[in-house]
């Protein structure tokens, strides 16, 4: 079992910079995230829907550019390759928020989060199978408890209301 003075449960815009902050001022901190880092904005959200909105609009003003004098003609749309541009974006992001919290002195951890009493939170990570129980040997879940710090109930609040565990 290992311990923690904060357990950040969800890694997107609310989670990942509260961890990056506790890890700033020294507390052991860890981010658990049961998606992939940076949460719904980075993932699917603000981040993968204007890299959309922006290559439809150069489509749209390409197109339409013969009115202002620009005239292209074999214009065309190729899905496949605005999505891969998108995930480009997306995976550098992912990195860039892991490279973030280590930076920073956070732990990361791919897995769900729950809380099964007021200071120990079990996860069970995602590549490791759904097991609830995590024996302390296991690599499929793990438990993690918060020191006893006046800091910590404190960060802890502060940080698990940005997150929907
Ligand atoms: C299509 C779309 C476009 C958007 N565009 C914009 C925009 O342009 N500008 C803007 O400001 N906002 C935008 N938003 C809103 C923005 O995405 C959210 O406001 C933001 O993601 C909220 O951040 P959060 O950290 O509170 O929650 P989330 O991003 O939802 O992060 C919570 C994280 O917690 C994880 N989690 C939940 N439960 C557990 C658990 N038990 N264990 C481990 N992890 C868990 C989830 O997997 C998730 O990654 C958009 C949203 C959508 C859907």
């Amino acid at each position: 079992m290992k311990t923690y003075d904060a357990i950040v449960i969800g890694g997107g815009p609310g989670g990942y910079p509260c961890s990056i902050k506790l890890g700033q001022l020294g507390l052991k901190v860890v981010c658990v995230e049961k998606e992939k880092p940076g949460g719904v904005c980075l993932n699917w959200g603000c981040i993968p829907s204007k890299a959309l909105i922006q290559a439809a609009n150069t489509y749209e003003r390409t197109k339409d550019g013969a009115a202002i004098g620009v005239k292209v003609s074999g214009i065309e749309l190729d899905p496949n390759a605005m999505q891969d541009w998108k995930e480009g974006i997306v995976k550098k992001l992912n990195d860039g928020v892991r490279g973030l919290l280590k930076g920073n002195g956070a732990d990361y951890l791919e897995g769900t989060a729950k809380l099964v009493s007021k200071d120990t939170v079990e996860v069970t990570l995602k590549d490791g199978g759904r097991s609830r129980s995590p024996p302390s040997s296991s690599t499929a879940s793990r438990s993690s408890a918060p020191r006893r710090r006046s800091t910590c109930a404190q960060s802890r609040s502060a940080c698990s209301s940005s997150a929907a565990a």
